[in-house]
């Protein structure tokens, strides 16, 4: 096992005591001269890599230490999607069934700076609606402006459904915007027309498979036309069972081929209490097995983010966290001026991390694959509070990262959102037969203390947990447990 590092992630998530947390950091738990060590994957370019290095949602390990928010500007919208109610906000990129408070450019000024200045992971601002971004225009336009003036190194981020997406890539790239979501679930406006009833384009309604044609040009131009200005596309697809499910994999064909960074499958949340076409038809969105059985099978396309957390469209903090609440209007000061020492001292910590944690993810992945000879694989659930470490308490974890260890190696490949177990210190029954059923397909489960009543329910499950890997890196306690799992006959259960 890897040495843990002195200064632990638990300790950034705290309110920040940045001199205490500099001396840990040089006092000799990072043994390595190397700390501070880029974690640059080799095949990746360095401009690339300077975009996004720090961008939670573009890189799968960044996400366990900056953190971004949405601001609601734009509610505006030009197409209606079958899985969106326009009570709530854009569900191509929020949960649905979640309204956000809506903001003026001024308004959302105010509050950026206020979570920057009490936030030191935020790295990313993203307009997610609650209509459309692109459709929106000016107050998206405005907003960028004035924000990027005041804290000019946060990344700026849009998400769209596309349809107006072309005729502002030439402003979004004036705007130093270098990620853009565009949502795109089908390259075939005959499966496109059973997921949009109307879009509004050039003054006109339009219905049917002309909406959906129209949509389809304009979604692929708008992505050609980033992929020419270098600006990085994330395409986020709705997996929705018996409409586009088997389709995506042709959307990820596509997409990829037109410069695509990332493919975001997500699954549709569907519930007739939101109100909306899908939801009120019975239209199904897919388990978590289904999802992950989707994305295994695109392996090698277009590359998957697998570690979206469908936030909400005022989120605010790490992926998984919700610190939304914190910073409502009414909660704001009237004046706020930016500091940016926090923020700048939070990454310097942060660098330091990360050249440990990379080293041990590489020792973890060799140790997994030298000891893969009969091919098994475990299905592994992390509970964590961030920082890519076991250290949350089983009662606690609100949702379960999950990786899979293989003769590939091991992958980070999902999270399952639960309640948690244990609330005021009791635990419910119920709540953890929810948590159980939340764990489908999971061998093992990690954490940082579990009780013998959890632990013997999880295994009368078929699930072992264990607090033996408490604050290691997931890949070192993993790769741990696989070794052991391997040594004991490597009869643990196959992974679908
Ligand atoms: S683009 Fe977003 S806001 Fe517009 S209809 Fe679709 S989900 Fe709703
Ligand atoms: S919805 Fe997904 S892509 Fe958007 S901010 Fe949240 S995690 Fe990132």
């Amino acid at each position: 096992m890897s040495q843990p590092f002195t200064i632990s992630l638990d300790s950034l998530m705290q309110p920040l005591d940045f001199d205490a947390m500099r001396e840990a950091a040089t006092s000799g738990g990072c043994a390595s001269s190397s700390c501070g060590s880029s974690a640059k994957p080799d095949d990746m370019d360095e401009a690339t890599w300077d975009k996004i290095k720090d961008h939670p949602c573009y890189s799968e390990e960044a996400h366990h230490y900056f953190a971004r928010m949405h601001v609601a500007v734009a509610p505006a919208c030009n197409i209606q999607c079958n899985y969106c109610n326009r009570k709530y906000d854009c569900a191509n990129e929020s949960r649905p069934g979640v309204v956000s408070e809506k903001l003026t450019p001024d308004q959302a000024k105010r509050k950026v700076i206020a979570v920057a200045n009490e936030v030191p992971q935020l790295s990313v601002l993203g307009i997610a609606g609650p209509g459309d971004a692109c459709y929106d225009w000016k107050k998206t336009q405005a907003t960028f402006s004035e924000i990027s003036r005041e804290i000019p190194d946060i990344k700026l981020c849009i998400s769209t459904n596309g349809l107006a997406l072309p005729d502002h890539v030439d402003a979004l790239a004036a705007m130093n915007v270098d990620h853009v979501t565009i949502t795109i679930n089908m390259v075939d406006p005959e499966i496109g027309a059973k997921i949009y009833p109307w879009i509004y384009f050039n003054k006109r309604r339009y219905t049917g498979l002309e909406a959906a044609t129209i949509l389809h040009q304009r979604q692929m131009l708008g992505l050609e036309m980033l992929t020419a200005r270098g600006i990085l596309t994330k395409i986020n697809s709705v997996m929705i069972p018996g409409i586009n499910d088997e389709h995506l994999i042709e959307v990820n064909r596509w997409v990829k081929e037109r410069g695509a960074f990332l493919h975001n499958i997500m699954p549709l949340i569907s519930d007739p209490g939101h109100g909306t076409h899908y939801g009120l038809t019975g239209q199904r969105g897919p388990t978590a097995m289904e999802l992950k059985a989707l994305q295994d099978r695109l392996d090698g396309g277009a590359k998957l983010m697998r570690h979206c957390r469908q936030c909400r469209a005022d989120a605010v903090g790490l992926l998984g966290e919700d610190r939304g609440q914190e910073f409502t209007l009414d909660l704001l000061p009237e004046e706020v001026v930016y500091d940016a020492s926090k923020r700048a001292a939070y990454r310097e910590i942060v660098a330091e991390e990360r050249g440990d944690h990379v080293r041990a993810k590489e020792q973890a992945v060799a140790a997994v694959r030298r000891n893969s000879g009969d091919g098994h694989a475990i299905l592994v659930a992390i509970a964590t509070k961030g920082g890519g470490r076991v250290n949350e308490h089983f009662g606690h974890a609100r949702e379960f990262q999950v990786y899979e260890a293989s003769a590939k190696g091991v992958q980070f490949v999902g999270h399952r959102r639960v309640d948690a177990y244990c609330m005021d210190g009791f635990g419910e029954d119920a709540t953890l037969d929810g948590v159980i059923a939340a764990l489908e397909g999971v061998t093992h489960v990690l954490c940082a203390k579990i009780g013998d009543c959890p632990k013997d329910m999880l295994v009368a499950a078929g699930i072992e947990a264990t607090d033996a890997y408490a604050y290691e890196y997931a890949e070192t306690a993993i790769s741990a447990l696989y070794a052991a799992a391997t040594a004991a006959g490597g009869d643990e259960k196959a992974v679908a």
